[in-house]
């Protein structure tokens, strides 16, 4: 998790080979945060990898691995890549840190060090990266649930859909449109329909596991599940299982048939096994077009849109799973 808070416990990295130089600069780094250390780039990454630190202090020369190499695995790993490093050399020749600097570091300190000044440089960067997560984090999020925005939404498909295709795991999206939203909001107020969608986000989250599943708010009462790694079926018996959420909720609603609130939910799949794979990427050969060609995106968000309406169509309260040829033919 990134720390937010001025008062949370900043989580240090220290990587270099020497183990004098590891010593000093534990004493120093003492009351920022707590320190980890490695010896080698190797198990530099495998620590970052299994609790990403705040900020790493990394050696630039170290046998084996450099901390350049090291600087450059870091950038190239989607969970890692922002966090600031601190690039530590004898040889402090402008070169060098020109290179580095280059390569991502975001400062420099040269030994002989003096530990205060090293203390000072990384509570600059913890402040820096601090910021930074507050920022992300707002501009991810929606404001009145909690829950992705569709800034986020966006950019969480189209990296999963590449996944998809590429793995050929299944990936399923679900788009979900609460059922009567105007009579409820004309009933109870606007500020009872706001409540109502905090409801709906928070049944949405209990009805989603698994780590990579994504609950966004597409829009105004509509919402968005990215579920990596399942298939049709699976996405059916997620839908139906945050249907029971939101009903268990019992929030009334006197313009609704049933009484409560209710949510219609259209479904999309990428399903490598099912049919539905086989016919799309047949009606795209028909078309001459390939599946990396076609936006992959924004026909899954078609498809489940397609669905939501029938799911509206026939009754409302239900979901629907909707079919690939008729989105791409
Ligand atoms: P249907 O069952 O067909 O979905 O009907 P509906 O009334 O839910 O659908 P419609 O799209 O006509 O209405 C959506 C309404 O959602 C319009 C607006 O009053 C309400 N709404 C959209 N965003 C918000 C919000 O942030 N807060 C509140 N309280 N209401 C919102
Ligand atoms: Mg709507
Ligand atoms: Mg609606």
């Amino acid at each position: 998790m990134p720390h937010t808070l001025e008062t949370d416990r900043a989580n240090l990295l220290i990587v270099d080979d020497d183990v004098t130089v590891i010593q000093v600069l534990a004493k120093a780094l003492a009351g920022v945060g707590s320190v980890r250390y490695a010896l080698n780039g190797a198990d530099a990454l495998r620590l970052a990898e299994s609790d990403p630190p705040d900020v790493i202090l990394l050696d630039a020369h170290m046998p084996g691995m450099s901390g350049f190499e090291v600087l450059e695995a870091l950038r190239s790993n989607q969970d890692l890549k922002d966090i600031p490093a601190i690039c530590i050399t004898s040889h402090s020749s402008q070169e060098m840190e020109e290179e580095g600097l280059a390569k991502g570091a975001a400062d420099f300190i040269a030994k002989p060090f003096n530990p205060a000044i090293v203390a000072a440089r990384v509570k600059t960067q913890l402040r820096l990266k601090r910021a930074l997560d507050k920022l992300r984090q707002l501009s991810s999020t929606d404001a009145l649930t909690g829950v992705a925005n569709r800034r986020e939404l966006d950019e969480t498909l189209h990296q999963e859909c590449k996944r998809a295709l590429r793995s050929k795991l299944p990936l399923s999206v679900l788009l979900l449109d609460v059922d009567y939203f105007k009579t409820f909001n004309d009933t109870y107020g606007h500020a009872a329909g706001d409540e109502a969608l905090i409801a709906v986000a928070n049944a949405m989250l209990k009805a989603t596991n698994r780590p990579a599943d994504l609950v966004a708010r597409y829009g105004g009462e509509e919402f968005s599940v990215v579920l990596p790694g399942t298939d049709g079926s699976g996405a059916l018996s997620v839908a139906t299982k945050l249907m029971q959420r939101i009903r268990e909720k019992q929030v009334p609603h006197s313009g609704s048939p049933s009484g409560l609130l209710t949510v219609s939910i259209g479904i999309a799949s990428l399903d490598p096994k099912a049919n539905e794979w086989g016919e799309s990427t047949e009606s795209l050969r028909a078309n001459s077009t390939s599946v990396e060609a076609l936006d992959v995106p924004s026909t899954l968000l078609k498809i489940a849109d397609q669905a939501l309406y029938s799911a509206k169509q026939t009754g409302r309260s239900k979901a629907v799973l909707g079919q690939w040829g008729r989105a791409v033919s």
